[in-house]
């Protein structure tokens, strides 16, 4: 599959003949370009970062073909070929929610308790014990929020959970339940998450983030944390030293330049701490919420935004997509655009995504399937722990019904 814009071409498995720098150098031989553009692709070449308003005119003035080449050249020079994927499940406590946010497909207001869920201590035990012995690093908890899950719950369950099984990665809550549960107990940031790390908790999702801008989140999300609340709950986390994500919701109401300022924000912070694993832009999916009349981007915007966030975002080293968010085409697609993780081997055990209207109604992948999508496109498959440690690497991994021979049993004739 060929994309054409302009005067580039991106091979989707990266078979133009050129390397990833020589196309770079053939965008910057193009008099046809504008000299922003031209500015831009120089400053890539040479590792320099990209300004604000250099984000917003690529937004508004750079094509698919252009950004993929730029993109594709930063993704190979921090990874080659390599394409991250771990090994975990979904622990989603409730779908009910004291918060309304409109876009939001997963939560039920405490009114509607009848269609929603909310499990209990023991419950959720249970569902980690179910994965006794499967080869999974780690437990991602996340969901609505509720006062009874508050902070002592947590704790406790963080630690339960840790005592059950040591070696599982506890990925967990975002900000927004953070900075409820910590009002609601009257303790600051630093002081509940030093608790939270004392409890067991090893890393913060991305969450929560949604748009920074309270141009924007006070219309999408209003009662629930601020931008800045967000990125001072991901601050005080890494000044204990540990690490956490970034997501960016797109495509719905905000302008280009809200987009940039939120990459910023995240930008800044980094350069601060050096927290950040991986930003994560998250599509805006429109069905069954409050803004079921705003339209969904196209995949060309998709990409184009995953290859903005690869140039923009210099300072993190990853940028993942949700398979089961975009769609398992699209994935793939985006290893040529600046992706170079697509998260997890899903089983079914997230709602997240399917009641937003994703593509993948019942989101499960095995290994073997999600090493195969990745390789498919001329990449290599990496299982990495939640902090990026190689678990394997499947470059010459052969699966055992592959190795059987492939032959008809031919009758015996005497
Ligand atoms: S996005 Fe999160 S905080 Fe907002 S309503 Fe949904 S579950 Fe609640």
């Amino acid at each position: 599959m060929i994309f054409k814009s302009a005067h580039y071409c991106i091979f989707v498995q990266n078979k133009s003949g050129m390397n990833t720098t020589e196309q770079v150098e053939k965008i910057l031989a193009d008099t046809n370009l504008s000299t922003e553009l031209q500015n831009i692709a120089h400053k890539v070449l040479h590792g320099e970062r990209i300004t604000f308003d250099e984000g917003v005119y690529l937004y508004e003035h750079a094509e698919l073909g252009y950004l993929g080449v730029l993109a594709n050249f930063i993704r190979e020079q921090k990874h080659g070929d390599k394409t991250y994927f771990n090994r975990n499940f979904h622990l989603e406590p409730t779908n009910l929610c004291v918060y309304d946010c409109k876009f939001c497909s997963y939560s039920r207001l405490i009114k509607q308790k009848e269609e929603g869920w909310a499990l209990t201590m023991e419950q959720m035990l249970d569902i980690v014990k179910k994965y006794d012995g499967e080869p999974v690093t780690e437990v991602h908890i996340v969901g609505g929020v509720l006062p009874q899950y508050d902070v002592a719950f947590y704790s406790a369950l963080f630690t339960a959970i840790k005592q059950h099984r040591p070696d599982l990665h506890v990925k967990a809550l975002t900000p927004v339940e953070y900075h409820y549960i910590f009002k609601k107990a009257k303790i600051d940031y630093a002081t509940g998450m030093r608790l939270m790390k004392e409890a067991g908790l090893e890393s913060i999702p991305g969450g929560g983030a949604e748009i920074f801008h309270p141009e924007i989140r006070e219309q999408i999300a209003k009662d629930k944390c601020t931008g800045q609340q967000w990125l001072d709950i991901h601050e005080e986390w890494h000044k204990l030293g540990m690490r956490s994500n970034a997501t960016m919701l797109y495509g719905h109401i905000e302008k280009y330049w809200h987009r940039v300022d939120h990459m910023e924000k995240l930008r800044e912070l980094q350069d601060r701490t050096g927290g950040f694993q991986t930003f994560i832009p998250l599509k805006f999916r429109n069905q069954h919420n409050q803004m079921s009349n705003v339209p969904e981007s196209s995949v060309i915007e998709d990409l184009r935004n995953y290859a903005i966030a690869r140039i923009y975002m210099d300072n993190f080293d990853h940028i993942k997509a949700y398979w089961a968010m975009i769609s398992r085409e699209t994935a793939q697609l985006s290893l040529n655009y600046g992706v170079d993780d697509i998260d997890g081997t899903l089983d079914d055990t997230t709602k997240i995504y399917s009641m937003a209207g994703a593509e993948e109604q019942t989101p499960a992948m095995s290994t073997k399937e999600l090493v195969n999508l990745i390789k498919q496109v001329g990449r290599k498959a990496i299982e990495r722990d939640t902090l990026y440690n190689v678990v394997t690497d499947f470059e010459h991994v052969v699966f055992e019904e592959e190795k059987k021979p492939q032959y008809y049993k031919l009758p015996v004739v005497n």
